[in-house]
């Protein structure tokens, strides 16, 4: 395990510092469906041949729709685009992209999102905003560190690699808002 993520990790640096190198224009290389499909070649070697026309279908939908999306929206896209998908070949397209950690499932509002992490050392912190929906994946390996060793060191275990906490976001809540919430007492 601790080799993998090792592996992953400096494949992805590799890959970043080789398009810096080329290009100087993409800070992340996650900007564009391209880049991120070369990001997931880079990083996950042969797990890339499983990716099929409709599995890739569905994240690079994912991917184009950051906020995410509900399996029925998904549905409708998958199928505006591919006319002889079923529900069941999308939904078991979702459940591999899952299973293999290019896609997250936000439980709180059923939404659907496209995996934008080079590895899953740590669970990823899901930001979901009560007002617009909008779904944030907040990228803070310490706190997330912290967390599952509070969580260890209480004798439980986190039940899958998404952490989910409703906070409003910048756009919803106003400068004033967050100012009262953060002086009120818990
Ligand atoms: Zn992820
Ligand atoms: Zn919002």
């Amino acid at each position: 395990m601790e080799r993998d993520r090792a592996g992953g990790t400096t494949a992805l640096d590799e890959t970043r510092k080789s398009r810096a190198a080329a290009g100087g224009k993409k800070r992340t290389g996650m900007e564009s469906w391209e880049a991120y499909l070369a990001d997931i070649m880079a990083r996950t070697g042969t797990r890339w041949a499983t990716l099929t026309p409709i599995r890739r279908t569905v994240l690079e939908l994912l991917f184009r729709h950051p906020r995410g999306l509900k399996a029925y929206d998904l549905l409708a896209l998958v199928r505006a685009e591919r006319d002889n998908a079923t529900p069941p070949t999308v939904y078991r397209a979702l459940d591999f992209l899952m299973a293999q950690g290019f896609a997250h499932k936000i439980g709180r509002n059923s939404l659907f999102v496209a995996c934008r992490h080079a590895s899953h050392q740590w669970p990823s912190l899901f930001l979901v905003c009560p007002r617009c929906r909008a779904v944030t994946d907040l990228q803070d390996a310490a706190l997330m560190q912290t967390l599952a060793a509070t969580l260890e060191a209480a004798g439980f275990l986190l039940d899958g690699p998404e952490v989910e906490i409703s906070a409003v976001c910048p756009a919803c809540g106003t400068a004033k808002e967050r100012a009262e919430n953060s002086g009120r007492a818990p």
